[in-house]
């Protein structure tokens, strides 16, 4: 398949945070699969997190070795240090070349306490039980709250929309086929579309089995698509061996959604191309 779709790779993380490989060597593996841009986007320095975002140190290192690759690579394939910047970090997301806006975690109105919403059921359902009287409706209309206040933020890319379904695949949380799920979940992305205009449809969920849909829900992506959004299909890659993963299964669902083209970012910002 020679779909330009193909050829852009712009949400990965690398063993700077919770990643598998190095920069490096994911650039080396985009480099061989005839990748042109190759983006990283570490998670970013966020207080509230102790388990995968950027310590203030490494998140020099990150912006130095993306800087060497970037000379190591010119003329060759452009490399573009952006970052995945979350609701809670205290990082400067437009010292980067580009951002992603992502929610990882809910504060909860009860305790104050931070949950990471996927990684682990027992965080999850803590979030649940003790700030949310047990209603994982409520929970989830938290999160979509707070992705709105993200794209409030003017972010370049609203990342993973609905990341709050990823531990939900066997509904023990809510209900994702109920209207007053996909009321909540069509409002928040309705407000965002005010104010970022591409969403990327993200196949990591699925990467890792966590899912068999990817992020953004199909009912969600054909609101965005009748709103006027803009599409970018991203692989969310944690190693090296996935910078394309679903991308040609994901250029099918967008198909699917009426979708004509997405756009992949370059050196030079988003470019249309037909999927
Ligand atoms: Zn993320
Ligand atoms: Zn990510």
């Amino acid at each position: 398949m020679s779909n330009q779709c193909l050829t852009s790779s712009i949400h990965n993380h690398t063993s700077l945070c919770d990643g598998k490989n190095t920069p490096q060597e994911m650039a080396v593996a985009a480099w061989k699969q005839g990748i042109t841009t190759l983006g990283f986007t570490g998670h970013s320095h966020t207080p509230c997190d102790l388990e995968y975002c950027m310590s203030p140190g490494r998140t020099n290192q990150y912006k130095g070795e993306i800087n060497r690759l970037k000379t190591q690579y010119a003329g060759k394939m452009d490399i573009l240090c952006g970052i995945e910047w979350d609701q809670f970090s205290d990082d400067d997301p437009t010292a980067y070349d580009y951002w992603i806006g992502s929610v990882h975690y809910l504060q909860g109105p009860v305790t104050g306490k931070f949950y990471e919403v996927d990684w682990r059921d027992a965080d999850l359902l803590a979030c649940m039980n003790d700030d949310f009287g047990g209603d994982g409706l409520a929970m989830a209309k938290a999160y979509f709250a707070s992705v709105v206040a993200v794209a409030e933020k003017n972010p370049d890319i609203l990342g993973h929309f609905d990341l709050i379904k990823k531990l939900n695949g066997k509904g023990i949380f809510f209900n994702e086929a109920s209207p007053e799920y996909r009321e909540a979940a069509l409002a928040a992305l309705r407000q965002c579309f005010e104010h970022c205009k591409v969403l990327e449809i993200n196949t990591g969920g699925v990467a890792r089995g966590y899912r068999t849909d990817f992020y953004p829900a199909a009912f969600l992506l054909e609101e965005w698509r009748r709103l006027g959004g803009k599409i970018i299909i991203t692989a969310d890659s944690h190693s090296a061996d996935g910078l394309l993963w679903g991308y040609e299964e994901a250029v099918r669902y967008a198909k699917y959604a009426g979708f004509t083209s997405a756009v992949i970012l370059t050196k030079d910002g988003f470019v249309d191309c037909a999927l």
